[in-house]
């Protein structure tokens, strides 16, 4: 593969065109560079995205030494997270907050009304999610164990095998399984249609081969809607102008015919009975 069409490459052109010459040996050190940058800022990212949750009234923020600081309505006790340390991920739910430590245990503190912080017991978590009122834990052979509201089934993940990761709706709960499948339990009233995932296929992290392919074939294909819709407009400038040439010829025959000249060519016409244009020839009717 052509290293300089790689998805990590956003050397801006505007760079490139400011060397004075091209030194492909400096551009190719720029492209690796940002290469390089971005996989750190998107590998940082990634790590980010776990560090700060909310769900509706209140937040929390995972801070870099493992503890955990809360924001927003306490009235359950959701934002006690002071005494929380070697946390690696956090989620809230609608009245209560989860935190996934580092030794794959899980904490929760706030609204327990429906059990949601039964955690207690969970062991060998990788990723914690959370819905309105229900803790959903990934294990790392696969499993997913969820606790809390089981109103509309979101609890149901028992028979879940190869989850590689999880998501928790308001009232229901969606896996991703390892082929690329999503699976989903819940739903509640599933107006909208929002857990439809059954023909949901190859879900997963970007394969540069097929992103690559899929880029070069949906700028192709606008390429080719662009230049159909500019012929289009060629055409239609064309008819335009056809039509405005007739126009101006029936205007011009017209006006010959009000002067008594050749309808055909405009030129004079002659004979006392049968008139003949003295030019092309032709009889006038
Ligand atoms: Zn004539």
């Amino acid at each position: 593969m052509n290293r300089a069409t790689s998805i990590w490459d956003f050397t801006p052109k505007a760079r490139l065109e400011g060397y004075n010459e091209v030194n492909i040996e400096r551009i190719n050190v720029e492209i690796q560079r940002n290469q390089q940058l971005g996989k750190e800022v998107r590998g940082r990212i990634a790590k980010f995205q776990r560090c700060i949750a909310t769900y509706d009234l209140h937040m929390v923020g995972l801070k870099s030494d493992g503890t955990v600081i809360a924001v927003g309505c306490n009235n359950d006790g959701q934002c006690n997270t002071g005494d929380w340390w070697s946390i690696i991920a956090v989620a809230t739910g609608g009245s209560y907050t989860v935190g996934l430590k580092s030794d794959g245990t899980v904490v929760a503190i706030g609204d327990n009304k429906y059990g949601q912080r039964g955690v207690a017991l969970w062991r060998d978590i990788v990723a914690v999610v959370v819905g309105h009122s229900h803790t959903v834990g990934l294990k790392s052979e696969g499993t997913v164990v969820a606790v809390g509201d089981n109103y509309s089934g979101q609890c149901n993940t028992g028979n879940w095998r190869d989850v590689v990761a999880v998501v928790g709706g308001a009232f229901y709960t969606v896996g991703l399984k390892s082929n690329g499948t999503v699976v989903v339990v819940g739903v509640g009233e599933d107006i909208y249609g929002q857990c439809d995932t059954n023909d949901w296929r190859d879900i997963g992290p970007i394969d540069e081969e097929k992103f690559l392919a899929t880029k070069q074939r949906r700028e192709q294909e606008k390429k080719r809607a662009e230049e159909k819709l500019q012929a289009e407009k060629r055409r239609e400038a064309e008819q335009r102008r056809e039509a405005e040439q007739a126009a101006e010829q029936r205007r011009k025959v017209d006006q010959w015919i009000q002067q008594g000249l050749c309808r055909y060519c405009g030129n004079r016409v002659g004979g006392l009975f049968t008139k003949k244009c003295k030019s092309c020839g032709k009889p006038q009717s």
